[in-house]
């Protein structure tokens, strides 16, 4: 049944933490549009657009794309009609830049902003991450280790091969959460003050963490 929240998302958590695997449900859940900066630039990158040319380099190596180009694909992205009743951000913003420049953007916006911080340990990351399958076709994620396919290397709800994100391959995870720690961990002070910051302990099943989620949501945000 599809709830009503009328409130912007921003989920926070280092790679791996099961943002986008939430955001899914919540964009189920409340109608609102999941937008994930690293999609929209995967696949603006296997589009080869002018964006995904310059972005490539950086994603490859487990980096932060330069914050002018970010925000433009934000302020692009959030314009659109489908954000008009709140919208999810998942990996955005992952810098204090960002951050001050989306306060700006939903200044004049009106409707509250839930940032849900999702916090597990690095070593459970790291084994979601090389565990991690996507399908390219359809979207749909799984995990070696704890939501495998039926048959191995192949995507139940469509039939494609399944495939690992070059950025989930092992030393380029150590990157991504290096520069987590480095410039992305610090928007944890950034929103921790204001009225609907929560942190959420994010070990349990996805199912779990999403009943947190929307009860949250409903309870404490929800207008
Ligand atoms: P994600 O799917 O969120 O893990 O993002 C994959 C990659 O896309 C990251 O490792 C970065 O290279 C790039 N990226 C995604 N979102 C951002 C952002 N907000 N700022 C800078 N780079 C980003």
């Amino acid at each position: 049944m599809v709830t009503m929240i009328n409130s912007n998302i921003i989920l926070l958590g280092m790679p791996g933490t099961g943002k986008g695997t939430q955001a899914k449900f919540l964009k189920e859940k409340h109608a609102i549009p999941h937008i994930s900066t690293g999609e929209l630039f995967r696949e603006a990158a296997s589009k080869k657009t002018k964006v995904g040319l310059k972005v490539k380099g950086f994603m490859e190596e487990g980096k932060l794309i330069p914050n002018g180009i970010v925000n433009e694909v934000i302020l692009e992205r959030l314009a659109r009609d489908d954000c008009k009743k709140g919208f999810i951000l998942d990996g955005y913003p992952r810098t204090i830049q960002q951050a001050k420049f989306l306060d700006k953007l939903l200044a004049k916006n009106g409707r509250p902003t839930a940032v849900l911080f999702i916090t597990v340990e690095k070593q459970e990351v790291v084994k979601r991450l090389t565990g991690r399958r996507i399908c390219e076709n359809c979207g749909k994620d799984y995990n070696l280790y704890y939501l495998p396919p039926r048959e191995p290397g192949i995507c139940d709800v469509c039939g494609e091969m399944l495939i690992q994100r070059e950025d989930d391959k092992i030393e380029t995870i150590n990157k991504r959460i290096e520069v987590y720690w480095n410039q992305t961990n610090m928007l944890v002070e950034y929103y921790k003050k204001r009225k609907y910051f929560f942190q959420i302990n994010g070990k349990g099943t996805v199912n779990e963490i999403n009943k947190q989620l929307v009860k949250l949501l409903q309870e404490q945000v929800s207008m």
